[in-house]
């Protein structure tokens, strides 16, 4: 039955009347309702090699996926469609367009680190990113068998762009098994019937599916977004195109709100960043000594200050702590002195935020006293018999009141 395969050799033909050879109600769980569909001829790529299924409809009727099994081209439509039944199919060429630029420049970059590495490609796959029905990109992953450094990475795909500029033709070619026999090409598989070529002219030949474009210069721009050491060999990441374009336009205008929020020139950016955080580490332990001498100031007072004296609870406003400091100030005094120290900071719309810790050998319950807080201040909330915090809805004056009580109970 097999149908005959147009894309193969013109990957340009986008709609086709042809006739049905063969349709039924596919019984396949994935495809519940829809019919298994073969024609005569056909345009519609089918999924595989590292791609899905070209988009399209037959006879006005969605076409959701097309497969090859046992060696047959099958189109699962959305519809009814009889055997003997005209069949007229229309692909989405904008779709097939943006995956073969972005796949033929990816037989060109395998092509020239086959050349100059000998590495082969040994994975791959594209995929699109819809926002609704709208396309908005296309991008392809590539794993080859080998390592290389930044600079030659830089010098493939500046070569990949300087043969997409020299325009050369690109085409597919059918040879039979006697003739493969003497053509040198890179393939993942040992392919022994079908083979299908697409040719590089001067670049690259590979064994391929997929339709192909008719030159070099039609990939428009390839631009290898990101690349890693990847199971001994590197996974690159490429775009082509449109989409490569409207990546460069993308980091075009972050870079111009990078060059606004450093006051940088365009390429002193990374540069200009890399100073001001150098600046900010400075500063940031800068206020880290500080929060220490501030912290060490409230203990020197805690220890000093003949009203603390012999007291179980002590409270201490510390307007400018933040949680951390409070808490280095609550361990420095606990381990030193016996005492349940509370630490209020934060003050914000008539509440304070507070820890309460305490020396080991003090007989109180935090978490009784946590209780407490809650109960006679509306406080909230909780911890640990070595360490309670939250927050208290109460004023200085009160707060003092609540734990002077404490002390004479
Ligand atoms: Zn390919």
């Amino acid at each position: 039955m097999k149908t005959k395969k147009i894309f193969d050799l013109d990957a340009y033909v986008t709609t086709l009347d042809t006739i049905v050879l063969d349709s039924h109600e596919s019984d396949r769980e994935e495809y519940k309702g829809c019919f298994e569909v073969i024609t005569k001829e056909s345009i519609f790529s089918p999924k595989g090699g590292g791609q899905n299924a070209d988009k399209g409809t037959i006879n006005g009727i969605n076409v959701k996926d097309v497969l090859t099994i046992d060696g047959e081209l099958i189109h699962f439509v959305e519809g009814e469609i009889k055997a003997g039944d005209k069949a007229s199919l229309s692909i989405d060429f904008e779709l097939r367009k943006r995956r073969m630029q972005v796949h033929n420049a990816e037989h060109l970059i395998c092509g020239l680190f086959h050349k100059r590495f000998g590495f082969d490609n040994v994975g791959f796959h594209v995929s699109e990113e819809y926002d609704g029905d709208t396309l908005l990109r296309v991008e392809a992953v590539m794993d080859i068998d080998g390592i290389v450094n930044d600079d030659e990475i830089k010098k493939i795909e500046e070569d990949a762009n300087r043969a997409i500029g020299e325009n050369v033709q690109i085409y597919a070619s059918l040879p039979t098994h006697e003739e493969a026999q003497s053509i040198d090409f890179r393939s993942k598989i040992d392919i022994e019937d079908n083979l299908r070529l697409v040719i590089i002219d001067g670049y690259d030949v590979c064994a391929c599916c997929a339709p192909c474009l008719k030159s070099s210069g039609e990939i428009q721009v390839v631009k290898i977004l990101d690349y890693f050491v990847h199971r001994g060999g590197m996974r690159l990441t490429l775009v082509a195109g449109m989409d490569a374009v409207k990546d460069y336009a993308f980091l075009h205008t972050q870079n111009k709100e990078f060059m606004r929020l450093l006051s940088s020139k365009r390429e002193d950016c990374a540069s200009s960043l890399e100073s001001k955080l150098i600046h900010c580490n400075e500063e940031h332990e800068e206020i880290n000594n500080l929060k220490k001498e501030i912290t060490k100031i409230y203990l020197k007072d805690i220890f000093s200050n003949p009203e603390y004296e012999n007291k179980k609870y002590i409270v201490c406003f510390a307007p400018s702590f933040d949680e951390v400091m409070a808490r280095n100030l609550i361990n420095e005094t606990v381990a030193k002195k016996e005492c349940a120290l509370t630490v209020c900071f934060d003050n914000k719309n008539d509440s304070f935020r507070f820890v309460t810790g305490k020396s080991d050998a003090l007989d109180i319950s935090l978490k009784d006293l946590a209780t407490k807080i809650r109960n006679d201040l509306s406080g909230r909330g909780g911890g640990s018999d070595k360490m309670i915090q939250g927050s208290i809805p109460a004023d200085e004056e009160n707060i003092i009141k609540f734990f002077a009580n404490l002390e004479t109970d």
